[in-house]
């Protein structure tokens, strides 16, 4: 068996898997690294604990973000923020790829806002872009799918069904370039949320990176 038994030969094939080139500092207190760091689904899948459509869907909306916020490139996880919904799913690829935290009140849950709907800050600029998924893009056999696997006619096969129509919407989603799935808008007006989590300090490790 292979190692990474749990990336399927679709996602290695894909043309549009999203792959983000990272920078962070090199220890605690440390300056930014001269060197940067490649992160692959596969990698969120490591932390997250199974590829389904909410990692997916998060990951290339945020490649569309990136895309906007680093034009050259090189993602900075020291120097974002983000907002998102409570998703188990993309809220785990929202703090990979940004840095941010929701205990040290860089990542900001909002329950209004829709899967795969994030606003995203650069703070050294200040710039923010929201993304969001495109109508022509909605998972309606995946939401209707859910639906039945939480309702109480839920058979076993149900379950693996989801799961094939989540991968599905993933193998979909790689497969064409991020901005045809997301909408990106800068929004220099938004109003950024306060943090859910206040008084447990903030996040330290970086300070000196520039020094
Ligand atoms: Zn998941």
């Amino acid at each position: 068996m292979k190692e990474n038994w749990f990336v399927p030969d679709w996602l290695e094939e894909a043309p549009y898997a999203p792959v983000f080139r990272v920078r962070d500092t090199l220890h605690k207190y440390g300056r930014y690294a001269p060197q940067t760091k490649v992160v692959t689904v596969a990698d969120l899948i490591k932390f997250h604990g199974h590829l389904c459509g909410g990692l997916m869907e998060a990951a290339v909306a945020l490649r569309a973000a990136f895309n906007v916020l680093f034009p050259a490139g090189v993602i900075d996880r020291t120097d974002l923020e983000i907002v998102g919904n409570n998703s188990a799913c993309g809220g785990d690829v929202a703090a990979y790829l940004t840095g941010a935290r929701v205990r040290f009140g860089s990542q900001v849950i909002d329950l209004s806002l829709e899967g795969g709907e994030f606003y995203v800050r650069r703070v050294s600029t200040g710039e923010v872009v929201r993304v969001r998924l495109r109508d022509e893009v909605y998972p309606h056999e995946v939401k209707a799918q859910m639906r039945r696997v939480l309702s109480e006619e839920r058979a076993p096969t149900d379950i693996d069904r989801f799961g094939e129509l989540q991968w599905a919407y993933a193998r979909r989603l790689c497969e064409m370039p991020p901005e045809d799935a997301f909408l990106v808008e800068k929004r220099p007006d938004y109003a950024w949320p306060s943090p859910n989590l206040t008084g447990l300090g903030r996040r330290s490790d970086n300070d000196f990176k520039a020094g």
